[in-house]
């Protein structure tokens, strides 16, 4: 029996944490393949799914350069593998293909913390005040966003603002403090927006792993809004400057093949060390918080995957004004310092 006769035999299951019912072995991996090909589909996934996901990928890699891959990908269809607001971004830049994820619940608490609607009226409160949004927003908050940043560019973006002009910044609160105390900007709103995953990394467990472990480097990474906090506390002192590298995750995955540290304490969401190990298997890599696991992206299972290329589904679209407008705010974010590469 192949593994589609087993789906079509009802052993597929539906729960409330995604779809369950099969295993990601050898079998599982070419049956991907062949109907990836079949589909004239590539597959993405983010640095956060889980090793079987990142293993049967086409490209493995943060959201913004995985929606550049998608853009840029010869193939008609794109199977996206991470959570929602960052197939909505492959298909804001692709807006001609057909994007798929493999579970359209898989949402993601910090573009939850923002609705489009929320943002209207806070604009309203604020007239003539400039939108700044983190990438990680929907298209519909994107698309009332003037420019939109990743946490590398926060800063530049926020200080090409006309010093007189209100920001509103939404929707990470760690961030936006990070961005308020780098410009010393005081007339800069910020939204209470947080990632319920970097709620777990917190200074006091920071601090602690890094005093407990005094050879090893600390990477963070600062397109994630999981390590936002991290990123805070480092620029806050509560960690020693010199033993903090914040890193993209191509940085990540630089710094670890040419370090000569035997060990490295990781603060961001847990999947990013599978492939942190693949680049440099000699590194003792441990996360600063191993609980520090997004279940949003962890909905993309093997077996979801699976029905998403057999279905044809969950599709994303978004309609043509919205992706108009939401484009218009990424491309102005791409124009300004060094974007990164999004989560
Ligand atoms: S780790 Fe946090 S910010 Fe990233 S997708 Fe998950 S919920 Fe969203």
């Amino acid at each position: 029996m192949t593994v589609v006769d087993r789906i079509v035999d009802g052993r597929i299951i539906d729960g409330p944490g995604g779809y369950t019912g099969v295993e990601a072995d050898e079998q599982w991996a070419a049956e991907v393949r062949r109907l990836a090909s079949a589909r004239n589909a590539t597959i993405l996934a983010h640095n956060y799914q889980v090793p079987a996901i990142q293993d049967v990928a086409d490209h493995v890699g943060d959201s913004l350069a995985l929606s550049r891959i998608a853009a840029a990908a010869p193939e008609s269809t794109i199977v996206f593998c991470g959570v929602h607001f960052m197939a909505e971004t492959a298909k804001i830049l692709s807006p001609d293909k057909t994007v798929l994820i493999p579970d359209a619940r898989a949402g993601c608490s910090l573009a939850d913390s923002i609705t489009a609607d929320e943002l209207a009226a806070w604009r309203d409160e604020h007239p003539g005040a400039v939108v700044v949004s983190y990438v990680n927003t929907t298209a519909a908050v994107k698309a009332l966003t003037d420019i939109c940043c990743t946490s590398s560019n926060a800063v530049d973006v926020v200080n090409s603002i006309p010093a007189d002009r209100e920001v509103l910044f939404c929707p990470d609160q760690f961030l936006g403090a990070h961005v308020r105390r780098m410009t010393g900007r005081d007339n800069m709103h910020i939204w209470a927006g947080e990632c319920h995953v970097h709620a777990g990394i917190n200074g006091e467990e920071l601090s602690e792993k890094v005093r407990s472990h005094p050879d090893a480097e600390l990477y963070v990474h600062p397109e994630c809004g999981c390590a936002t906090s991290a990123l805070y506390l480092a620029g806050e002192g509560a960690v020693p400057a010199d033993r903090v590298k914040i890193l993209s995750t191509g940085g990540m995955l630089e710094a670890a093949k040419s370090s000569r540290a035997t060990q490295v304490l990781v603060a961001t969401e847990i999947g990013m060390l599978h492939q942190l190990r693949r680049a440099a298997p000699g590194i003792d890599f441990e996360a600063v918080n191993d609980r520090a696991s997004c279940r949003f992206m962890k909905m993309i299972t093997p077996a979801a995957l699976l029905r998403c290329l057999i279905e044809g589904a969950d599709e994303v679209d978004v309609d043509v004004e919205t992706a108009r407008r939401a484009r218009a705010s990424v491309a102005r974010m791409i124009e300004i310092g060094r974007p990164g590469g999004g989560e």
